[in-house]
């Protein structure tokens, strides 16, 4: 594959390091190590309403969180079609390329030219790689870092990517782990075993992770995404996987992408409680990436995020009350706490209430009754399968509007949203975050690193 604009890269990446100032530390001359870190749709709110769900309320003060303290910058994400709300797959472009693309359009550019990406340079240089995310590891974030592609909907042709796209006839990618196991294991083509037959080692019991000693290394432990980390046994399962990731790479030079990729599915269904856990997990896994570069200071590391997602607002309907201590007792999501209920139909109240500590209205037990009661009806005259699963999507309607609404989360839409989003740094040539840039920005200058 040609790289055409992988010169006006490296071009650009010039140019910009000559206007920096003079760099006074001693210079280390061995290749520095980077950790990026993408808290998909972890817009500013998100990190603020961490901080307070994360707080001791049995203190006055309310504590920084991991976030407040690697805090550099703050980045634009528009697209590059007129929208200015950005997909994950453009941002995830851009964040890994340095150009921008136009929404659903992974590594490529607007006219579909290939774009060198960061893993990509990264393994040119002969460092390690590697990806570790919760969702399907092919999904439109992790793909824009090794494929190059039209649409992010073709999974089965971006995990085909992963394997048949070399850089000097080595695959791109030494450790993978998140979901993904049914792009990966097709009756059309059984990538898992041509992986194994070139040597990877492979897993898709989360239960073994412990068993991987050396690369090459693949664990899928879902055949789409990860279970969500309020719903998981590990609810810090990106936290575990990026402790493992760094102590397997770090043999050599590497390049590890960590993403918080579900941050953004909770906030698409407006769950704040789902959110607020899939932050800690992403808090909990940048603590572990923060402990690495205190012991290995030659290491970079940067986090972002592609976008924000929902709206959030810590706040909502005039009034000015956030209840963080509400959301901090709700310990599943929306969709299982409605499953959980649905099982008890008749005393759905008492499981509500033990679930979330909320004590409902008369007036709102009688309309959730209602609802559930209609949703019965409709099943009985009809009785069709497909039913059963609206019913559910319904309540679970019902159920977030009423979190909602005691908690007084706002939330503006199911999609994302335009806002800038933070920068976090620490370790070799963070200051080179410092301020506001672009997206493409933060990509250029970690291309700089890698010369
Ligand atoms: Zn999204």
């Amino acid at each position: 594959m040609k790289f055409i604009l992988s010169l006006l890269t490296l071009t650009i990446s010039c140019a910009i390091s000559a206007l920096e100032p003079v760099d006074l530390e001693p210079v280390d001359l061995e290749p520095v190590s980077i950790i990026y870190m993408i808290g998909d749709g972890m817009g500013p709110a998100y990190t603020s309403a961490y901080r307070y769900y994360i707080d001791n309320p049995n203190t006055e003060v309310i504590e920084q969180t991991i976030f407040d303290e690697l805090l550099v910058g703050m980045a634009s994400t528009y697209p590059r079609d007129n929208t200015l709300v950005t997909d994950s797959a453009a941002a995830a472009t851009a964040l890994a390329t340095g150009y921008k693309t136009n929404n659903g359009i992974v590594g490529l550019g607007p006219d579909l030219t290939p774009l060198l990406t960061l893993l990509e340079r990264a393994k040119e240089l002969g460092y390690n790689t590697g990806l570790v995310v919760t969702s399907q590891v092919n999904h439109a974030t992790p793909a824009s870092f090794i494929a190059h592609i039209d649409s992010r909907n073709k999974y089965n042709e971006i995990a085909d990517q992963y394997l048949d796209h070399r850089i000097a006839s080595r695959l791109k990618i030494d450790l993978m782990l998140g979901g993904g196991l049914m792009y990966f294991q097709r009756k059309d083509r059984n990538l898992l075993a041509e992986f194994d037959e070139l040597g990877y080692q492979i897993i898709t019991d989360y239960r073994k992770l412990v068993s991987l000693k050396t690369l090459p290394v693949i664990g899928l432990f879902a055949p789409k995404g990860m279970q969500h980390a309020i719903d998981s046994d590990d609810k810090i399962r990106l936290a575990t996987m990026t402790n493992k990731a760094l102590s397997l790479l770090d043999e050599k030079p590497f390049f590890l992408l960590v993403e918080g990729s579900q941050i953004d599915w909770c906030g698409h269904s407006n769950d704040i409680a789902c959110a607020m856990a899939e932050v800690h997990d992403f808090a909990e896994a940048l603590k572990v990436a923060k402990q690495y570069v205190e012991q290995h200071p030659n290491t970079l590391l940067v986090a972002t995020a592609d976008h924000s997602t929902g709206g959030l607002s810590l706040g909502s309907n005039g009034k000015y009350l956030w209840q963080a201590s509400i959301v901090r007792e709700i310990h599943a999501s929306a969709k299982s706490l409605t499953k959980t209920l649905l099982a008890s139909p008749n005393t759905w109240q008492n499981i509500w209430l033990r679930e979330t500590k909320i004590s409902l209205s008369p007036k709102s037990q009688e309309d959730f009754q209602t609802a559930i009661d209609a949703w019965d009806a409709i099943l009985k005259t009809e009785g069709k399968n497909n039913l059963i699963e609206k019913k559910v999507s319904a309540i679970q309607q019902i159920v977030i509007k009423l979190i909602n609404q005691h908690s007084h989360t706002g939330w503006t839409s199911n999609g994302h949203t335009a806002d800038d989003v933070q920068i976090f740094s620490m370790g070799r040539s963070r200051e080179l975050f410092f301020g506001s840039m672009d997206n493409t920005d933060i990509a250029k200058k970690i291309f700089t690193i890698l010369e």
